[in-house]
């Protein structure tokens, strides 16, 4: 089999960073050829994501908080996939803190890389996760452009919290034992930090990952979180 090596800073990548990077550094990946069990787990995180419905209180929450969740629901991303072609494939990332990344271009399309750390999880709880990581890169992918803004990643961000709390309401405990980077760093740390209060832990976390963005772009304009992130991060070094 042929793996093809790629490198994402080439390849026009969606941000200079994937999602789960610090800061701005470029990110490369190799594809991998996915055997059967991973098809088959990222088929039953599709399925998932099928049946995936926002809690409607946690929807109004994101529009107040100045935030435009890409999806209405779990559906509406799978359609998304579906009409766009999307191809959903697993990838060893130089940085083994990336959770996912989207390549997008004209000639190849839409291509979200999953990371083959998590290729061999397939326990219930990995694949709601892995699903949760589809969900946020599909947000990204719905624009079909390379650029990306503090904004936007705010927008995708909401969709994993969204689809988080509704995984933690239909399969109640299902994360309770869940502590790897993928959960820890990612699915189950977010929600915490939207639904904060004074969100300073949120505006701290996204600065870190994603301040060194334009605040938003011509598809996203910036609300106030995103011009406060963006101050967090003019005022503060991160390496
Ligand atoms: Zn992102």
């Amino acid at each position: 089999m042929k793996i093809t090596p790629i490198n994402l800073k080439y390849l026009k990548f969606k941000s200079n960073a994937a999602d789960g990077a610090p800061g701005a550094n470029p990110v490369y990946a190799t594809v991998n050829v996915p055997d059967e069990v991973q098809i088959s787990t990222i088929k039953k995180a599709l399925e998932e994501l099928k049946s995936v419905e926002f809690l409607p209180n946690d929807f109004l929450y994101m529009e107040t908080t100045g935030i435009n969740p890409p999806f209405k629901n779990g559906r509406e991303a799978i359609d998304w996939i579906n009409q766009s072609g999307a191809k959903i494939l697993y990838a060893d990332f130089s940085s083994p803190n990336v959770h996912a990344c989207l390549n997008y271009n004209k000639e190849d399309g839409s291509i979200i890389f999953i990371n083959s750390n998590y290729k061999d999880n397939c326990t219930h709880a990995d694949i709601l996760a892995i699903s949760e990581a589809i969900l946020h890169e599909c947000g990204h992918g719905k624009d079909f452009d390379c650029e990306n803004s503090i904004q936007e990643e705010l927008n995708c961000l909401s969709l994993n919290v969204m689809c988080h709390r509704f995984y933690e309401k239909k399969y109640p405990g299902i994360f309770k034992n869940s502590d790897s980077f993928l959960f820890s760093q990612g699915v189950s740390l977010y929600p915490k930090l939207f639904f904060d209060f004074y969100k300073t832990a949120l505006i701290q976390r996204v600065a870190q990952k994603y301040g060194y963005l334009q605040s938003g772009d011509n598809k996203h304009k910036a609300g106030k979180l995103a011009h406060s992130i963006k101050q967090e991060y003019e005022n503060a070094t991160y390496v």
